[in-house]
């Protein structure tokens, strides 16, 4: 296999990207306020704006889809998927859900409660808005490494601080501890994976306790391996062995199809309680549709079933992971500060920085993404990587103003992340050039404001 290094797939359908010119770049950023979420995506050369549902799907896939079991009730994909997800998960119950996040609704209902606490490596956004308006107080309890963008020598920034949580359970009182809600990949910290000892560590708490798990995984394969990587006694172990063992900790998995599945939509709640079954098949019915397709057509079960295989396929990951690490490492000999150790989903770059003659408040996550488009074309994103809960911690709270660039799966080449690097070194060898930039809406206070707001060029 010595010169097999390179993608594992060949390409059989391609989609055209068109080129734009550094002048034309500047007039489309002009008219979108300098929010690259207002750009029309044909004038994006490459898109990294998010590894959600931008994954390219496989032969195997499409023709799945043709299968579809377009049935109200009872419909054939449905029970393709709960095969698949018996594979990866090993769990009996499956609700399938529109997206992600309905997912994260109902565990928001079903094990927030007003008043009461839910414990996190880092609680993602769509949980934290449910979690908000549920009153549910989220806590977030990471190891101290995984408040230090350089902490290069951690492999495990996912994971839980142990001592915390006992200290927590001792002051909060375990009863009012209703969930333990763990994010595989650690989305919030860039990707960053949990070890499997860490997670056994934290279901012995949990057990003593009463608390059930939970885990988001959206990410699991690409954590689970990491853990097949990074951690002793998991060298010959294969990925599904693995997806299953983290799974064994839990009492109900969610997942949004749109990461690992290698989908463009969908989202699943899984469990092994009959009484949380039963209660997420009473919200689906009223939110997503009946239980066999949970707001989805019968071909997007069927893409599902085949996806969450596919992203469990070892030469997959390994190339998907040699990818992030490529673009993270051409990066770095260009001088370029990124985040360490490289993550499971994207390169996260440390824009301040980056640039640091721009004040924080002038924006130089702005302005790197915005230099980036107009470079090359390239979309990334603006983004503060942070906890939640700095009253918990707040000696200790990680806000880092950064570029995320993410990776859609198996959809570019070497060559596609060649240019992204490129065009990065060449704007940081020019860094000095660049100033800040004003926002200039007054729309803070939305919840659309990633969307909504409005800058100009200092
Ligand atoms: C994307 C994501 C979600 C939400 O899923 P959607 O499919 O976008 O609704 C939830 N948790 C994590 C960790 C995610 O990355």
């Amino acid at each position: 296999m010595k010169y097999m290094t390179a993608e594992p797939y060949k390409i059989k359908v391609v989609e055209h990207i068109g080129k734009t010119t550094k002048p034309e770049r500047q007039e489309y950023l002009k008219e979108a306020d300098y929010n690259v979420f207002k750009l029309k995506s044909d004038v994006v050369y490459i898109d990294c704006l998010t590894d959600s549902g931008t994954s390219a799907m496989s032969a195997n896939q499409w023709s799945a889809m043709m299968l579809g079991d377009e049935s109200y009730a009872g419909c054939s994909s449905f029970y393709k998927l709960e095969q698949s997800v018996q594979e990866v998960f090993n769990m009996p119950f499956l609700q399938p859900t529109h997206q992600g996040r309905a997912a994260d609704y109902f565990v928001s209902q079903i094990y927030g409660k007003k008043g009461k606490y839910t414990f996190s490596n880092m609680h993602f956004i769509t949980y934290l808005g449910h979690a908000n308006v549920h009153g549910t107080i989220p806590i977030d309890i990471p190891v101290d490494e995984a408040f230090d963008s350089n902490a290069m020598a951690c492999a495990f920034k996912g994971n839980i601080d142990i001592d915390r949580f006992k200290q927590l359970i001792n002051e909060k009182g375990a009863d009012n501890i209703t969930a333990v809600i763990i994010s595989l990949t650690c989305n919030n910290n860039g990707g960053q994976p949990m070890s499997m000892e860490n997670l056994k560590a934290v279901h012995a708490l949990t057990e003593s306790n009463g608390i059930p798990i939970v885990l988001d995984c959206a990410r699991i394969a690409e954590n689970a391996y990491f853990i097949k990587q990074r951690e002793p006694g998991y060298e010959d172990k294969t990925i599904k062995q693995i997806t299953q063992e983290l799974c064994s900790y839990c009492e109900t998995a969610i997942m949004s199809a749109k990461k690992d599945a290698l989908v463009n939509i969908g989202g699943l709640f899984i469990t092994r309680n009959r009484d949380v079954f039963a209660e997420a098949n009473q919200l689906a019915l009223a939110f997503e549709g009946y239980i066999t397709y949970g707001g989805l057509a019968g071909r997007d079960l069927e893409a599902i079933a085949v996806g969450l295989l596919e992203g469990c396929d070892e030469a997959y990951l390994e190339h998907r992971n040699a990818q992030v690490n490529y673009l993270g490492n051409r990066l770095k000999e260009k001088g370029v500060p990124i985040v360490e150790p490289i993550g499971g989903h994207g390169v996260y770059v440390n824009s301040v920085e980056f640039f640091p003659h721009i004040p924080a408040d002038k924006n130089p996550s702005q302005r790197l993404v915005t230099a980036l488009y107009e470079e090359a074309g390239v979309r990334a994103v603006a983004m503060i990587m942070s906890t939640t809960d700095h009253s918990v911690r707040s000696e200790k709270s990680l806000e880092l103003d950064c570029m995320r660039i993410a990776i859609p799966r198996r959809a570019y080449t070497t060559n596609h992340l060649d240019v992204i690097a490129n065009a990065l070194g060449d704007i940081y060898q020019d860094r000095d050039t660049y100033g800040g930039m004003k926002r200039v809406d007054d729309d803070w206070n939305s919840a659309l404001s990633l969307f909504t707001s409005k800058f100009e060029l200092l």
